[in-house]
């Protein structure tokens, strides 16, 4: 007989991520924070994604109201924060490179640097990644094969599932939904609506702490946090991080 789970995914390391995992702890949702070892402390704005206007990821003055805060945790704060027992810590590449044209030497430097660094800084083997701007090629995943790695996480948006299985055997994990998707309330229900089958069903969101910044219908805390009751009221699913996902696996060892 199958099980049910569901677990969430954020990427960046920002300083919003405290107030996603405190509605985690609320609700006791676990899931997986993807960070940059290299990226500690800095500081940026990212423009919206659909904003209308055009221009550099440097804050455009004609259009200050397409900005939000991408400010990354110091070190210490991440340390302090990401130990959260709810929370696995997963890699996100040591300096959020495009990944597409990685050669091995750069590979190797952007993914063994990222998981040995915060393998040390949190105390357990960092087993997960998310390919940073969803790119990737050949040297990385051969990089984060070397690295043990269980699972490499892409991108999913815009486009509803029809089911939710979930495929363990592949390293390259799709999630189930973003959480600015329109229908990811709608699915959630569907999810929670439907009895566990012979299969495992996954319902895996992945996001950005500022989207919830954007104050749209989607993009709000006060959104996530209905999501999130939604969960915490079903009697059969297990909240899990992205690791636990994998619990038989060989590579899953501490
Ligand atoms: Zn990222």
């Amino acid at each position: 007989m199958g099980e049910k789970y569901f677990t969430v995914s954020y990427d960046d390391g920002l300083e919003q991520d405290r107030r996603i995992i405190a509605l985690m702890e609320r609700y006791g949702i676990r899931g997986t924070f993807n960070l940059s070892s290299g990226m500690f402390g800095k500081k940026s704005y990212i423009r919206r994604v659909g904003a209308l206007s055009k221009g550099a990821a440097q804050k455009d003055s004609a259009h200050p109201e397409e900005y939000y805060d991408h400010f990354a945790l110091s070190k210490s704060e991440a340390q302090r924060l990401y130990s959260h027992p709810n929370v696995e810590v997963a890699s996100h590449g040591a300096h959020h490179l495009v990944q597409t044209d990685l050669s091995p030497e750069e590979a190797e430097e952007e993914i063994t640097r990222d998981f040995t660094e915060l393998s040390e800084l949190f105390g357990y083997r960092i087993v997960g990644h998310a390919f940073p701007k969803d790119t990737y090629n050949q040297n990385v995943l051969d990089a984060l094969k070397r690295n043990g790695a269980l699972y490499a996480r892409r991108v999913a948006r815009f486009k509803e599932p029809k089911d939710f299985s979930f495929d363990r055997s592949s390293l390259i994990l799709m999630p189930t939904c973003w959480q600015l998707d329109t229908y990811v309330k709608p699915l959630l229900q569907r999810f929670l609506d439907t009895p566990a089958g012979k299969d495992d069903m996954v319902f895996f969101m992945w996001g950005h702490g500022y989207e919830l910044d954007y104050g749209t219908a989607q993009g709000s805390y006060d959104h996530l946090e209905e999501l999130f009751k939604m969960v915490s009221k079903a009697g059969d699913v297990h909240c899990v991080t992205n690791r636990e996902l994998y619990p038989d696996s060989p590579r899953n060892n501490k």
